[in-house]
């Protein structure tokens, strides 16, 4: 692990790679109730016990028949009736055709629907008035799913995509890894929680709220343990605390050049641990390393630098860590920039930024302004991260840049 010394800056990508080689994923897993998966990962591959549908059966409201009845006369007598939960019990006979619901089970003898529209009853007469393919209106059995085909891999995160889908083949319970356990804690003598006043020179521990909301969402069962001064002692005391009980430990603030002496003496004694300058703004200093057998991550202290780093650098680290072998990185797309975007050579940016389609049709972005490591309205603002590649320069408007457009959505 390189130390703070290093010569010149490391790669974003580098500093995941170094991280992920190293990281295994956790081992223990849990059978739990289907609806209580939501959120975690799958530990082993979902086999479908079953064809879905399980029967041939209706897409349509109408009636079944056999398709090469058709070819000799447009009427066909009406036989009997096939109703969702309640199947025709018996064959349909040449010249006949049976009344079939959407959904209902394809009657023996028949192979074809024709919809309703598409008929005149006179009676028990039935006329068709459209001559249809075979099969036409026809979901056959396993159509969607075929019994002993995988529908979900190990290793994928469980959403509201899949539970419908395995609940379909009558699973009742899956095999998950557990949540890893991550610790939590911000440093800096000039911290203060919520509900208290500030006095000179302190400000409000805004950062684990926002590290916390991140961790509920990439699954993790998190543990909280405050605020804690600059002190060696008192550092030390919750370093080996955390560490004892968690899987990772985050804490934010106390790895830049000025702070990060401190908090690396107290981590040389208790593990293994490099001090890391990221060629990433904002976010600069990141720790990484291993302490007794928890991993440590050391976010930097600005506010949005924290979040960002979190994001982009320590999420695909605990994924793996929680057995998302299925794991895709948030999705980036090209857009047009519609401001300028200002930037120097050296760093990766992810700049806060404004995206929407324009009446052409095309993805173009804005920036939210204030692009400072402390302005944390720029992300309230923002609706993606605009990413500009380490050796660009100023972006002016016309110019196409790469998105990642922030998460909304329901699934
Ligand atoms: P540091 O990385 O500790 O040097 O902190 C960098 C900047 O982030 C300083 O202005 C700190 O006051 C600020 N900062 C550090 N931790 C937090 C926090 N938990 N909440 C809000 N701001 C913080
Ligand atoms: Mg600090």
């Amino acid at each position: 692990m390189d130390s703070c010394d290093a010569p010149g800056l490391m790669p974003v990508e580098t500093a995941i790679e170094n991280m992920l080689s190293v990281v295994k994923p956790i081992s223990k897993t849990n059978r739990l109730p289907l609806a209580e998966t939501l959120g975690l990962v799958l530990a082993e591959d979902v086999t479908s016990p079953i064809n879905v549908p399980p029967f041939a059966n209706s897409a349509m409201d109408g009636y079944a028949l056999q398709r090469a009845d058709l070819d000799r006369t447009d009427t066909l007598t009406l036989a009997g009736q096939s109703f969702a939960g309640s199947p025709f019990d018996g064959a349909c006979q040449s010249g006949q055709c049976i009344r079939i619901m959407t959904g209902a089970e394809l009657p023996a003898g028949t192979d074809t629907v024709i919809m309703q529209e598409e008929t005149e009853a006179l009676g028990d007469q039935i006329r068709f008035l459209a001559t249809p393919q075979a099969g036409d209106n026809v979901r056959p059995i396993g159509d969607d799913i075929q019994l002993g085909e995988v529908v979900v891999a190990k290793g994928h995160r469980l959403s509201a995509r899949e539970l419908p889908l395995i609940a379909s083949l009558g699973i009742a319970s899956l095999p998950v890894f557990e949540r890893p356990k991550i610790a939590f804690f911000s440093t800096g003598d000039e911290l203060r929680p919520l509900g208290e006043p500030l006095a000179a020179g302190q400000i409000y521990d805004s950062n684990r709220y926002g590290i916390r909301a991140l961790l509920d969402k990439f699954g993790c069962e998190v543990l909280d343990l405050g605020i804690i001064p600059d002190d060696p002692a008192q550092l030390a005391a919750a370093f080996a605390k955390a560490t004892s009980t968690a899987d990772v430990l985050i804490t934010s603030g106390g790895v830049s050049v000025g702070e990060a002496d401190y908090t690396k003496d107290i981590l040389t004694q208790q593990g293994e641990v490099g001090f890391w300058k990221i060629a990433m703004k904002p976010g600069k200093p990141f720790a990484f390393g291993k302490v007794n057998d928890c991993w440590f991550c050391g976010l930097p202290g600005n506010p949005v630098s924290a979040m960002l780093t979190l994001y982009q650098m320590v999420q695909p680290v605990l994924a793996q860590l929680a057995g998302q072998s299925q794991y895709q990185a948030p999705q980036r797309l090209p857009a047009i920039a519609s401001t300028v975007f200002k930037k120097r050579p050296g760093r990766t940016d992810f700049q806060r930024g404004i995206y929407q389609v324009n009446d052409k049709g095309q993805i173009e972005v804005a920036t939210t302004g204030n692009q400072g490591s402390g302005a944390f309205s720029s992300m309230h603002q923002a609706n993606c991260l605009v990413i500009l590649e380490q050796e660009r320069g100023k972006v002016q408007p016309g110019e196409t840049v790469t998105i990642e457009p922030f998460n909304a959505s329901m699934y």
